[in-house]
């Protein structure tokens, strides 16, 4: 999966993946770690999926 994340739109900075991945209960969220904006926590059965959601989630937000 080719995992492509936009910049912070609050301070510019570089964001990152938060995850934990439990058996059938994974969940993930992006952050950013400067200035702490960040998307919902999402959770899915399988992490790939709930990355997806998370990094989806982000990228609308900034481009919004
Ligand atoms: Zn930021």
């Amino acid at each position: 999966m080719n995992i492509e994340l936009k910049n912070c739109p609050c301070c510019g900075g570089k964001v990152k993946i938060y995850k934990s991945a439990l058996l059938f209960n994974c969940e993930a969220k992006v952050m950013c770690p400067t200035c702490r904006l960040q998307t919902a926590t999402y959770k899915e059965p399988i992490i790939e999926n709930a990355i997806w959601f998370a990094v989806n989630a982000w990228n609308r937000r900034v481009t919004e």
